[in-house]
């Protein structure tokens, strides 16, 4: 175990924006769990985040192959990737969480707003 005691978090505030964090992403401010900055080109043509791409997988909905676009019935190239094959991507990511890989990203200096705070005491 070679941890750091204090964990990282990334220099900048959490974007209120998708465009917001791409542009962070691109410019290489984003961090890893391990300082490692983020947001070198994909394979699939997007930015790495951090977490799975579901194009490194094969899809589970209709088998198209890691690093093809997921396919309609048709043959047609699918606008969007399969929902089996976002949840095979999220339930990777959660081992990773688990086995602590430090290729994650790093968390945000703020709390995640979406996030339920059940520490957080709201009584008056
Ligand atoms: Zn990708
Ligand atoms: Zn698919």
């Amino acid at each position: 175990m070679n941890r750091p005691s204090t964990a990282l978090t990334q220099p900048v505030p959490r974007p209120a924006l998708l465009s917001e964090l791409h542009a962070l992403l691109a410019r290489g401010i984003l961090i890893d769990r391990a300082g490692a900055p983020l947001g070198a080109t994909c394979p699939c043509g997007g930015l790495v985040d951090g977490y799975t791409c579901p194009l490194s997988l094969d899809c589970p909905g209709c088998k198209a192959p890691a690093g093809r676009r997921c396919r309609r019935p048709s043959g047609h190239e699918a606008a969007e990737l399969h929902v089996p094959r976002l949840r095979a991507a999220g339930a990777l990511d959660k081992v990773r969480e688990r086995d602590g890989d430090p290729t994650l990203p790093a968390p945000w200096p703020d709390p995640d707003p979406s996030a339920p705070n059940p520490s957080e005491d709201r009584t008056p």
